[in-house]
C-alpha cells in the first residue's frame, strides 16, 4: 500500500502519518525530515539547501525530486510520503518515476481543516525556549499559566505561529495544492478526510478506509 499525505498547517497530518506507518508497516518518507537530516549531515546537497532556506527561498523542485526519488529507489513499495509533491513539477517527476517502475499510489489522503481551525490550533501553541516542550493554551495547557512544567521557564510563541503568518501559510497551501488535488482526483485516488475533530475521532475516519484498501490488496495477492 502506497500513500500520499497532504494537509494544511495544524491538520495533524504528521501525527496521523506516523500512526499509519506503524500500523501498516510502511516506510515513512517526509520531505521535511529528509531536508533537515541532509542539512544536519552537512552533505553537499544539504549545504546547498541551507543556502536557499537562509535566503528565505524555496528549495528548487529538482533538488526535492532528487531527494525523494532516491528514497523511493531504496523502498519501492509500501511507503507513505508526507508533504510531497507540492508543485506540478514535483507531481510530474514523481508520476514519471512511478510509471517507469510500475508502482501505484493507492490513496492520496488530505486531512482537511478550515482556516479558522488552522489558525486556532497553531496560534494557541506555546513553546519553552529552554527545554523545547510544546504546549497549547486550549488542548494541552501548562499546569501553571505561562510557565514550563519541566523547567519553569516562561513560555513563548514562535514567530511562525503568529495568526497572520499562519493565515498566509494556509492560503498558500490551498493555492499550491489546487492543481495537485485536481490531478489526484482525476486519478481516482484522492480522499478528503474531515480533520476538524480530536485526534482519536479523525483516526477513526482514516483507519477503516486504509483497512479496506489493505484487505483488498491482500486478497489480490492471495488470488494470483
Ligand atoms: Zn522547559
Amino acid at each position: 500500500m502506497n500513500i500520499l499525505m497532504f494537509g494544511p498547517p495544524g491538520s495533524g497530518k504528521s501525527t496521523h502519518s506516523r500512526t499509519i506507518v506503524e500500523r501498516y508497516g510502511l516506510v515513512y518518507i517526509s520531505s521535511g525530515d529528509i531536508i533537515r537530516s541532509e542539512i544536519e549531515a552537512g552533505t553537499a546537497l544539504g549545504k546547498e539547501m541551507q543556502r536557499y532556506l537562509e535566503r528565505g527561498d524555496l528549495i528548487p523542485d529538482t533538488v526535492v525530486n532528487t531527494l525523494i526519488i532516491s528514497r523511493l529507489r531504496r523502498n519501492r513499495n509500501n511507503f507513505l510520503i508526507d508533504g510531497y509533491p507540492r508543485t506540478p513539477a514535483q507531481v510530474i517527476a514523481l508520476e514519471n518515476y512511478l510509471y517507469d517502475h510500475g508502482i501505484n499510489i493507492e490513496v492520496a489522503l488530505e486531512i482537511f481543516i478550515p482556516k479558522e481551525v488552522s489558525i486556532k490550533r497553531i496560534s494557541g501553541r506555546r513553546i519553552c525556549p529552554k527545554c523545547g516542550a510544546v504546549y497549547h493554551l486550549e488542548y494541552n495547557p501548562p499546569k501553571e499559566p505561562g510557565k514550563c512544567d519541566y523547567c519553569g521557564s516562561p513560555l513563548v510563541k514562535r514567530e511562525d505561529d503568529e495568526e497572520e503568518i499562519v493565515a498566509r501559510r494556509y492560503d498558500l497551501y490551498i493555492k499550491n495544492m489546487e492543481p495537485i488535488i485536481k490531478f489526484y482526483k482525476k486519478q481516482g485516488v484522492y480522499v478528503r478526510i474531515n480533520g476538524n475533530a480530536d485526534i482519536e475521532n479523525v483516526w477513526e475516519r482514516i483507519r477503516p478506509l486504509l483497512d479496506y484498501i489493505k484487505a483488498k490488496e491482500s486478497s489480490y495477492r492471495g488470488s494470483s
